[in-house]
């Protein structure tokens, strides 16, 4: 008969086990001409980008050589993985036909550059319904996410980012993101990025260890985390379930060094890339202070 002891590796096998560290990065500055200087000059590993101006609906035109070199520099200093975040104006909800068909253009676009640039991933915020009756706002949603990934087949997911809920906006709600998917026949072209802040303020209380548990718990319920693609690591200028969207760096807001100690150990996100979306200590964005704070608390 074999005892447990039979099936126990020897400790220097165990040892060598590789363990599982988060690729702890940031939203890099200078878009694909000049963000990988900047995630090596701040020491981040993965990556998130702008391509063209987040703020106006002028359509990025980057050459062919600009996604190439940037594809090739970020292979040649082992970063990544790399995300794009989407044009704040995109609405794919909006009730504005206007607005609706800019947005749609600039998904449409932003996902095939995006791809060409061998991002893992290009973020957006779902949208809000303004006005309009939610029902109605997610019907417009989901025929204009359609007509975003037709004939996509490329390798950058669309991910769908959780919001901090200002005003009535798609997303700050699990079940939300949960719909969506299940009306996407699970598209798997599709999924979820966190934002620490954005959840804060939406209601999953990530601070406390009832409340990480919770939200982990129904995430996994409602959607599962095979969907989480990417973590945005940013504490909170304002309390909880204040429904703000106010970043603060990691340490100084109501999230807390030690919410962020246990959402780094926390085995469905560990492994996850984290990016910073922070003020910074000196006001110029991620910088590498918070980069060293999310490694100790990691270690
Ligand atoms: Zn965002
Ligand atoms: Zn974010």
């Amino acid at each position: 008969m074999r005892n447990a002891a039979d099936h126990t590796l020897p400790q220097t096998v165990k040892s060598s086990k590789p363990k599982l560290r988060p690729k702890i990065g940031a939203h890099c500055k200078g878009g694909l001409k000049g963000a990988v200087e900047q995630a090596l000059a701040i020491g981040a590993q993965s990556m998130q980008i702008f391509i063209g101006s987040p703020q106006t609906w002028r359509s990025p035109t980057p050459a062919i050589d600009e996604l190439e070199n940037f594809k090739r520099d970020v292979k040649k200093h082992k970063l990544g993985p790399v995300f794009v975040h989407g044009n704040y104006l995109v609405n794919l909800a909006s009730s504005s036909r206007e607005n609706l068909q800019k947005s749609v253009l600039n998904l449409h676009t932003a996902l095939r550059l995006s791809d060409m640039a061998g991002a893992e991933g290009l973020i957006f915020h779902p949208g809000s319904v303004g006005q309009d009756s939610f029902s109605d706002g997610m019907v417009r949603f989901l025929a204009a996410l359609s007509v975003v990934l037709k004939d996509y087949n490329g390798n950058c997911r669309l991910l769908m980012e959780v919001c901090a809920g200002q005003g009535k906006t798609i997303g700050d709600k699990f079940s939300d993101l949960s719909s969506i998917l299940e009306d996407m026949n699970f598209d798997e072209r599709l999924g979820v990025c966190w934002d620490t802040c954005h959840l804060f303020n939406a209601g999953y209380d990530v601070s406390t260890e009832a409340g990480l548990e919770k939200t982990i718990d129904e995430f996994e319920k409602l959607i599962g985390f095979k969907w989480l693609a990417a973590v945005h690591a940013n504490d909170s200028k304002t309390p909880f379930a204040s429904r703000k969207d106010r970043h603060e760096n990691i340490g100084c807001g109501y999230i807390g060094e030690e919410a962020f100690a246990r959402m780094l150990h926390q085995k469905e996100l560990r492994h996850l890339p984290w990016i910073l979306e922070v003020p910074g200590f000196e006001d110029k964005g991620p910088d590498k202070e918070n980069i060293q704070i999310l490694h100790r608390l990691a270690s």
